[in-house]
């Protein structure tokens, strides 16, 4: 691994949320969403760049990211957008996380957990109107929202639902935006409301409301349809070297089950890197690597560790020279979305799924 590595680009990661915040507007509190690594940018440098920036809050999808948060001195919120076991109640008081909870079971345990702490548990509740994950389903909502008020040791600081099609669906999403704002009609006005996802925060202006939850295009990956309508910087960049050029004859067939055979006499280039890395085997005969500003094919299966190119006889390609397989090198440019688009997924899980032991490289 020790010749991968992934560039961040701090300063585009800045772009993406100054873009972010106009669209919001001033009025609306905008909550980071850094899950997962930070969609593979890395938890802790992405969440100091969003802090710095004047993000509201952060939100993680695990404690333990929470935690990592808490001990390296994030004083920001943290929303934690995913559910947890009751035996992890004490941990989210205790790390001071405003907590999802969809369920009477859910406050019960994070109301003995903060008693017992003599603290009071940050709650919020998520409503499902159409999502179908986690969120007490919108007809639920009432009761449950009247037995959280009866927690001494529970505060609801806010109440929200999640898009599932923000980016393909905008009529659908305004419907559920109006089921939402049906269910919670009778709740207090100084609770924060909140639905948009990147997607909805670009396509669908009544989603706003008190604070929006961008994960996606803070790293400067577009929603599906939405790249004519905002402008944003991709944040990762993906790299390794060449380790090996060498000749071969026209017909000769590369790597694992021979899936490729060579069209004429030409060069075959090697790099250091394969699905175990994150380069998914999906890319093996489609995907393609930019070295010296140009483009060459991925030639035969994408192995664990190690992926061929055809690079033909006039490349002048030599070992150590750099391999871009995400971002731009000369005047080429490959994106996330384009990765995705050839593995039949979305770019969260293209960046999501670099090794988390490939260096981050700030810049
Ligand atoms: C991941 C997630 C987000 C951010 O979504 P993007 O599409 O990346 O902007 C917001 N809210 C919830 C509940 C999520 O799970």
């Amino acid at each position: 691994m020790d010749f991968i590595k992934a560039e961040i680009d701090i300063s585009a990661l800045r772009h993406n949320f100054r873009q972010v915040r106009k669209l919001a507007g001033r009025d609306t509190l905008v909550c980071a969403v850094i899950k997962d690594n930070a969609y593979g940018h890395g938890l802790l440098p992405v969440a100091a760049v969003m802090a710095d920036e004047g993000a509201d809050s952060l939100a993680v999808a695990d404690l333990s990211d929470a935690e990592k948060l808490r001990s390296a001195g994030f004083k920001l919120p943290i929303l934690n957008i995913s559910g947890i076991l009751p035996c992890q109640a004490a941990d989210a008081v205790k790390l001071h996380v405003s907590q999802t909870v969809s369920t009477f079971a859910g406050l019960l345990a994070l109301e003995k957990a903060a008693k017992k702490q003599n603290k009071c548990a940050l709650v919020h509740i998520e409503v499902d109107c159409g999502m179908g994950r986690l969120g007490v389903p919108a007809r639920e909502f009432s009761p449950l929202f009247e037995k959280a008020k009866g927690f001494k040791n529970i505060f609801v600081e806010g109440i929200f639902t999640h898009f599932p099609s923000a980016d393909t669906g905008i009529p659908a999403t305004k419907k559920q935006a109006g089921l939402f704002r049906k269910a919670v009609r009778q709740c207090p006005s100084n609770i924060i409301y909140h639905s948009a996802n990147s997607a909805a925060l670009i396509n669908c202006r009544e989603t706003r409301m008190d604070m929006v939850r961008p994960g996606l295009m803070l790293y400067g990956l577009y929603p599906e349809g939405t790249e004519k309508k905002i402008k944003l910087k991709p944040a990762l960049s993906l790299k390794t070297s060449v380790i090996m050029v060498k000749k071969a004859k026209k017909g000769d067939r590369v790597s694992y089950n021979g899936t490729y055979r060579t069209m004429k006499d030409t060069e075959l280039a090697a790099l250091p890197i394969g699905y175990g890395d994150g380069f998914s085997r999906l890319l093996s005969n489609t995907g393609e690597v930019i070295i010296r500003g140009k483009r060459y094919p991925v030639a035969g299966r994408v192995c664990m560790d190690l992926t061929m190119l055809d690079i033909g006889k006039h490349s002048g390609i030599k070992p150590g020279d750099e391999a871009t397989l995400i971002g731009k090198n000369g005047g080429e440019n490959i994106t996330a979305s384009e990765i995705a688009l050839k593995c039949k997924t979305i770019p969260y899980e293209v960046v999501c799924g670099i090794n988390k032991g490939i260096k981050r490289i700030y810049f």
